[in-house]
């Protein structure tokens, strides 16, 4: 029975919305009331980014549009040790440093640029247990926060970019994927 348990647990799994999904351009909403439905979407989304596998995950990917991240903080403990954080109506509200690395979006897969984002962030948010807290993010969680929230925003990571390098890449992304 340990391969139908596997399936149904793949099945249970949300479908991570691509692009050209016009969901993915739109604005997300603030979330006034943490509810058992945020809490359970939030736990969904967590099985989701790591299933997919990514570091962080917005909820309009998952076809919510509530300002809703969770995200793997690697600044904490070892690197294959999975930190999972969820952040309701995240705001950057400080950054610091530039620093340019490779970007990708499970919304957009097989798609990487280099991008510049802020070498570290400071954010604040609401836990899902109601508290306000602030902390602070460097290097690859600073640039996955900052991605994060430029989802809630309906922005994508090539939309930093040249509108020619942007071309480009969508381009290449249509070709791959036969969809134009
Ligand atoms: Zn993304």
């Amino acid at each position: 029975m340990k391969t139908i348990s596997a399936i149904d647990e793949k099945s249970d799994l949300l479908k991570i919305i691509t692009f050209p999904d016009p969901l993915l351009t739109r604005k997300s909403e603030r979330v006034e009331n943490i509810t058992q439905e945020i809490v359970d979407l939030s736990g969904k989304m967590i099985k989701a980014m790591i299933a997919a596998p990514g570091q962080g995950l917005a909820a309009v990917q998952v076809g919510a549009l509530k300002r809703i991240i969770v995200m793997d903080d690697k600044s904490g403990g070892e690197d294959d040790e999975i930190e999972p954080v969820t952040m309701i109506n995240p705001e950057i509200i400080d950054s610091e440093g530039v620093e340019i690395n490779e970007e990708g979006c499970l919304s957009i897969p097989t798609i990487y640029a280099d991008l510049p984002r802020p070498s570290s962030v400071r954010v604040s948010f609401t836990s899902l247990d109601g508290r306000h807290e602030q902390i602070e993010l460097k290097g690859a969680s600073a640039r996955c926060l900052a991605h994060e929230v430029d989802h809630l925003d309906g922005s994508l990571f090539w939309d930093r970019l040249s509108k020619g390098r942007r071309l480009w890449l969508k381009m290449k992304f249509f070709k791959r994927f036969g969809l134009k």
